[in-house]
């Protein structure tokens, strides 16, 4: 299978090529060039399987350039031992119909674990075929969530060096504290005086400058990329949605062909992306709600063509969704667009210059006959998490929280009864000021270990081992830079 870019559909590469670059010259995002479909029996064959063998059947589609030792040997060595729940993506059931998707039972408590336990393997073997002898250098920029799970899947990984840049005072203190703490001799870690998307934009431009790349390649270095524009980033998300369909098939809540909705708590639209693809492999879904925070610039595109990142940032208690540029819907552009990167590339230079533009009507109605959007701000996230415990006992994160009062919001508008699976895509203690804040009316600011004891003395919920360890971990990284001189960081760091 080919892999073709969202601005330039003369692009064709293998899946190998397509993770090692991360991104495509011309700033196109890959994807493949036609979508695998499964067979009804494949999907109810899932049932029975674990994860490692589901895994297995979808990757193997999409990497059709991976011997079927080496995709083994990439999934075992990412869900054989690193995740604390044997299902890896277990499922909780919320009520009538409703299920949390549990995805954050990895190394570093957050869903990015899904995806960045994998990423590195499935690097490591793309490199050996289509980069062998270099050294690979990951740039990341970071909402929060990603840059430790990045760090901890790339940490020591032979002929790998990982940077990550997370905004300065826009993700939480126990998110922070897991990066500063980070071990391993090939990571590096600076801060931005910025934002996310200042974060985002700056590392798109290093991978983009052609001096850069002239540089690093002069000392055997390549650019890559952990962020979800990376394929290898998506493709393993793809998987847990037919995971979660057939623990569903196997607890009989549902019967096979039985449409469910997708509901996902969105910031750069990577998570819910791979619920689409899954979907146009066969998966049946209804439609897909597409969550927001304070930040709806998802919210009011799906509701009327027009994305306009033109508005006032909010620092939210949901900060790995707290984007203004969705990098991954240009893939969804793509696709709704009957794969047209002539226009795509005019969409996203309107993005680019303007800071907004507007989709055909075409387009538009496509998107709407399958995805609706809705948000909630950081009063309304809180309120979900306190009805969520008293009702159901059952303690989520903030981001989780988005997601349930959207499918909430939606149900009571629509009386859409369909069975629902919601993303869970945190740990709880990831968030413990603002959850703890939710539950007791309190302010949630303070020592950030000691509010983790305190809501887990209050709730009888454990608060995950490789979060309570970090307390006495020593910090290893202080750095913070001026969003312009993330270049120099970058040199800096890698000492050319
Ligand atoms: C990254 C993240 C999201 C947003 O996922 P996207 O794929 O960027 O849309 C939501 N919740 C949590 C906890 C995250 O870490």
């Amino acid at each position: 299978m080919k892999y073709v870019s969202t601005r330039d559909s003369g692009v064709s590469v293998t899946a190998s090529q397509a993770i090692v670059q991360g991104i495509s010259n011309e700033g196109g995002l890959f994807v493949p060039e036609s979508i695998p479909v499964l067979s009804k029996s494949q999907i109810a064959g899932m049932t029975g399987m674990d994860y490692i063998n589901r895994a297995k059947a979808i990757l193997s589609l999409y990497l059709d350039d991976f011997t079927e030792q080496e995709l083994e040997a990439c999934v075992r060595g990412a869900y054989g031992s690193s995740f604390s729940d044997p299902a890896i993506a277990p499922l909780s059931r919320l009520g009538m119909g409703n299920y949390l998707l549990e995805l954050w039972h990895g190394p570093t408590c957050a869903f990015k674990d899904m995806a960045l336990q994998l990423l590195p393997h499935l690097l490591t073997v793309s490199m050996s075929k289509a980069a062998p002898d270099k050294e690979v250098v990951i740039l990341v920029a970071t909402s929060g969530d990603t840059g430790k799970a990045a760090l901890e899947g790339f940490k020591d990984v032979p002929g790998t060096r990982i940077l990550v840049f997370y905004p300065v005072d826009g993700v939480s203190p126990m998110q922070k504290r897991q990066m500063t703490t980070q071990e391993g001799g090939n990571v590096g870690v600076v801060a931005i005086a910025g934002n996310f998307d200042d974060a985002q934009t700056g590392v798109k431009k290093i991978f983009t400058d052609e001096a850069v790349q002239k540089r690093l390649a002069e000392r055997g270095m390549l650019l890559s990329s952990a962020n979800s524009i990376n394929w290898g980033r998506l493709v393993p998300q793809i998987v847990y949605y037919f995971s979660a369909y057939a623990q569903m098939l196997e607890a009989e809540e549902i019967r096979m062909r039985e449409l469910v909705n997708i509901v996902v708590p969105t910031g750069n639209f990577g998570n819910i992306l791979a619920a689409y693809f899954a979907c146009e492999m066969g998966l049946p879904v209804k439609r897909f709600l597409c969550a927001s925070n304070q930040n709806n610039v998802l919210t009011d595109f799906i509701n009327t063509g027009i994305y306009d990142r033109n508005r006032a940032f909010h620092n939210t208690i949901t900060p790995s969704m707290d984007i203004l540029i969705s990098s991954n819907l240009e893939r969804l552009l793509y696709l709704l667009s009957d794969r047209d990167s002539r226009e795509v590339g005019r969409l996203m230079e309107g993005l680019s210059k303007e800071g907004r533009y507007a989709v055909s009507d075409t387009v538009k109605e496509k998107m709407q006959a399958r995805f609706s959007g809705g948000c909630l701000d950081d009063g309304a996230t809180k309120g979900v998490i306190r009805e969520v415990f008293e009702a159901y006992g059952y303690l989520c994160d903030p981001h989780t929280a988005v997601a349930v009062g959207v499918h909430r919001d939606y149900v009571r508008k629509t009386g859409d009864g369909t069975k629902a699976i919601i993303a869970s895509t945190a740990s709880p203690y990831k968030f413990a000021g603002s959850v703890l804040s939710a539950l007791t009316g309190e302010n949630g600011s303070g020592d950030e270990f000691l509010m983790a004891s305190e809501l887990s003395r209050l709730t009888g919920v454990q608060i995950p081992g490789q979060l309570a360890g970090l307390s006495h971990k020593p910090e290893r990284f202080t750095r913070v830079c001026a969003p312009g001189m993330m270049e120099k960081a970058v040199m800096e760091e890698l000492m050319i």
